[in-house]
């Protein structure tokens, strides 16, 4: 385009451009409007995409469809040329999913609207999870010997156990996941065997979540621990009683514990079998 309005120049200081500007400028015109279409719908595009995350965001870590629908949908910013037509939240095998439909005006013809539809995905992880199983147990310090597993924390001191439970934020009865050892904020918390650290960073209802795999589809996990506190990461290599993290209070937390799963093959069991009070 630089060098077409530079001819223009040129042929207007010889005073010879009249037809030559005339043919061009509707060309110029047209390509602005072009242009302009093309930003118009790169901004529905980009407000699209940013209000889907934090739809899957807000559902992923308040379990609320209507909310993060009620939010996401004000939050997006429409304009005179595009605007949000559908917008959608579900809750799906673990995963919160938004979709949604963006009417983006074409210029000069309002009748007939092009629509951009799109949509994002994210794993719900949640300290309580939903499936029902087992009885509330007794709480107490734990006591094992000959487990696959080093202990997570010096003092095992069990406040939560695995299975069902009365959900300690008051909604209703839960499934716990993993096991809960009370600890004050800081206390290290050790890997409890030798593998990679396959996650470290936020997670949802666990606040910050580490995963060490231990190969064979065997992982254990740690949460609710501040992001400062994680002292590893993804890639890493541990042994059992490294240092990797201090025990906090992030996410779905009533107060500072290690959250402590172990997983087979991606699905969460008891761990106190598997747990050595000894290292
Ligand atoms: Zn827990």
């Amino acid at each position: 385009m630089a060098t077409k309005f530079k001819r223009i120049l040129k042929c207007g200081k010889k005073g010879s451009a009249t037809l030559e500007f005339i043919t061009i400028l509707p060309l110029v015109i047209f390509m602005c409007l072009f242009v302009w279409q093309l930003i118009v719908a790169g901004m529905a595009v980009f407000e699209t995409q940013w209000v889907l995350k934090e739809g899957v965001r807000i559902a992923a870590s308040s379990g609320s469809t209507k909310e993060a629908e009620n939010k996401a949908r004000s939050a997006f910013h429409a304009s005179d040329y595009y605007s949000l037509d559908s917008y959608k939240v579900e809750i799906k095998d673990e995963k919160a999913v938004a979709k949604a439909k963006v009417r983006i005006k074409v210029l000069f013809m309002s009748s007939s609207p092009f629509t951009y539809s799109s949509s994002a995905k994210t794993p719900i992880y949640d300290d309580e999870n939903t499936q029902m199983a087992g009885s509330m147990m007794l709480a107490g310090p734990l006591i094992t010997s000959g487990g696959r597993f080093g202990p997570p924390v010096a003092n095992m001191n069990i406040t939560s156990h695995f299975g069902g439970r009365n959900d300690p934020l008051g909604r209703g009865y839960r499934n716990h996941t993993g096991v809960d050892f009370g600890a004050s904020e800081g206390t290290p918390i050790y890997a409890a065997g030798d593998g990679v650290v396959t996650r470290a960073g936020a997670a949802r209802g666990y606040g910050n979540l580490i995963v060490i795999s231990h190969g064979n589809g065997l992982e254990t996990w740690y949460a609710h621990m501040y992001s400062h506190q994680i002292g590893v990461h993804v890639g890493q290599r541990v042994k059992r009683g490294d240092h990797i993290a201090g025990v906090g209070s992030a996410g779905n937390s009533t107060g500072p514990h290690l959250h402590f799963e172990v997983r087979v093959n991606g699905q969460p069991v008891n761990p106190v079998p598997y747990l050595n009070g000894g290292y």
